[in-house]
Parts: structure tokens; C-alpha cells; sequence
């Protein structure tokens, strides 16, 4: 199959920060997201409108919402784990909610306070109220591949997982590699059990790690198996509180470098996305790197001059 566009939904304003040390002002967190509107995504995830005791970090989000210079054509997405979240994201205008339902219990229980079936009803009725809010609705099936506390997630549970979330007839379904274990093999049987429990009416998203370095293989084989959207992270950004040593999202920027080259269209602008991770890294005070921030784009702007020495 020949893969000639992709469309990049730009997390790093909501995941991207949620686990930094440091943080950006509201003024800054709505300068991120007009930087990736001006780059060129047309999906932004703002924020999450999550207990603001549990994620401090994001606290502002009615605030960043409401900072937001609107640009016609991109829709403004926020994170929702409950009743509270969809209104409060309803309230603040935002075009879409990602309701979230981790695979695994133990795991769903220290994030949300119940299990994967409970989590599940919920985001059923989560859909559906803010569907009549006129919202597009994802559910995310986070730790989709393996979780920190009960290790690898068989495919006979995600399985299981998505026959729950089928009946909320979600825009949208999303595996989500929440701690970055997966490999390619994996993303493209995976993508495929979910077409094949949830059909093609739906769009199918990934959101990819990098802890292992396998995000950028991984969004090929997932893009092979017919996912639409990936998401991605400028200069990388991100964690995930439970699993400490998990990094970000796949780079924006190396994502988009690796497609650009490929052929594959995103509509995003490498120029702007690299100028952008720098920009983030440099604000967050972060010493991260993904691979385009330290190596630039190849071939090097103006490469007639660059040379090294003892090149031959
Ligand atoms: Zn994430």
C-alpha cells in the first residue's frame, strides 16, 4: 500500500507538559499551541481537563482555552477522564474531547480510580454526552501494548477492551503505547484487531512513545495498517508519572522528516516544527534532543558551505 498522507495531531501542549518539571505560563502554553497551528497541525490537543490536585501542571486549561486565537480549519482537542472534564471542556469550546481508558486495571485505578470495565461504561457515556455537545470524540486506549504495573498486555485483552468501548461509537479509537514498549510487529497486528473489532467507519489514531527509540518504526507500521492519525510531540516532550523512565511522544520533528522524505504529506512545515522544538526545549529549561534537533534536517540548509574539514 502506498501511504501518500498522514495526518499529525500536535500533543505537546497537553502530554507534552503534563509530566515537566518546569513549566510555562498560561501566556506561554498559548504561544505552544499557536506555534503549532502557524506550522501547519490542524489537530492541537490544548490541554486536559483533569482534577487540577492530580495533574497541577495543567491547571490553567479553561484559562489557555480561553487565551487561544482561533484559526478557522483546525480543531482545538482537550483531555477527559469524567462528567466534570467533558463539561468543563464543553464550557470552554473546545472541537473535540479524548476520553481516555487504560487496558489494564491496576493501571486504570491509579489513574482514574476504577477499573478498565468501570472506565469503559464511563467513557460510553462520555461519548455520547459530549457528541450532543457537537464535539468529535476519541476514546484512547492507553498502556494498549504493556503496562508498568502488570507488564505485557495481551492482544486477547485489548481485544476485550475494545469490544466495551465498541458501543460508545467514538469519531475516533486510539492505541496508545503509554510507556513506549511496543515494536513494529505489534503496532500492525494491533491496528488491525482494532479494524477488525471496530471497522473502517471509525478513524484510527496512534499516540507512540519513544522510550525505546521504536516510535518513528512503529508509526510506519501503523500508518501500513491503515491508522489516519498519529500523534507526536514537538522536540519530543513528555512522560508519563507512572512510569518514570518512559520519554515523550514520537518527535514532531523527526517524524516529519521521516515522512517529508518518504513522500508521505502532513502539512506541517519541518522549518517551523525544528524552530518550534527548540524554542519548547529551550523554555522548558530541557537538555532533551530528539534526532532532528541535534542533526538538523538533511540536506543541510545552505550545504554548499557546509563541510567538514577532513571530510575527503
Ligand atoms: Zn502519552
Amino acid at each position: 500500500m502506498v501511504i501518500d498522507r498522514a495526518t499529525i495531531l500536535e500533543v505537546s501542549p497537553r502530554d507534552g507538559l503534563q509530566n515537566e518539571q518546569t513549566q510555562l505560563s498560561t501566556a506561554g502554553k498559548v504561544a505552544l499551541v499557536h506555534r503549532a497551528v502557524a506550522m501547519g497541525a490542524r489537530r492541537v490537543e490544548v490541554s486536559s481537563f483533569v482534577n487540577p490536585a492530580r495533574v497541577p501542571q495543567l491547571a490553567d486549561a479553561d484559562a489557555v482555552f480561553a487565551g487561544l486565537r482561533r484559526e478557522p480549519g483546525v480543531s482545538y482537542a482537550a483531555l477527559a477522564m469524567n462528567d466534570r472534564g467533558v463539561e468543563r471542556a464543553v464550557a470552554a469550546g473546545a472541537d473535540e474531547v479524548n476520553i481516555v481508558v487504560v487496558a489494564t486495571d491496576t493501571f486504570c485505578r491509579r489513574n482514574q480510580g476504577v477499573d478498565t470495565s468501570e472506565a469503559a461504561r464511563n467513557a460510553v457515556r462520555l461519548v455520547d454526552t459530549a457528541r450532543r455537545a457537537g464535539l468529535f470524540t476519541t476514546i484512547t486506549i492507553a498502556a494498549a501494548f504493556g503496562c508498568p504495573f502488570e507488564g505485557d498486555v495481551s492482544e486477547a485483552r485489548l481485544e476485550h477492551v475494545l469490544a466495551k468501548i465498541a458501543g460508545a461509537h467514538a469519531d475516533e479509537v486510539a492505541l496508545a503505547d503509554t510507556i513506549g514498549c511496543a515494536v513494529p510487529g505489534q503496532v500492525s497486528a494491533r491496528v488491525r484487531l482494532a479494524r477488525d473489532v471496530l471497522g473502517d467507519d471509525v478513524t484510527h489514531r496512534l499516540h507512540l512513545h519513544d522510550t525505546r527509540n521504536t516510535a518513528t518504526a512503529n508509526s510506519i507500521a501503523g500508518l501500513e495498517a491503515g491508522v489516519e492519525v498519529l500523534d507526536a510531540s514537538l522536540g519530543g516532550t513528555g512522560g508519563c508519572p507512572f512510569a518514570p523512565a518512559a520519554t515523550g511522544n514520537v518527535a514532531t520533528e523527526d517524524l516529519v522528516y521521516m515522512l517529508d522524505r518518504m513522500g508521505v504529506r502532513t502539512g506541517i512545515d519541518l522549518t517551523s516544527a525544528l524552530e518550534s522544538a527548540r524554542w519548547l526545549l529551550a523554555n522548558l529549561g530541557s537538555s532533551r534532543a530528539s534526532a532532528l534537533v541535534k542533526a538538523g534536517p538533511f540536506p543541510q540548509p545552505g550545504s554548499d558551505d557546509w563541510c567538514m574539514p577532513q571530510a575527503g
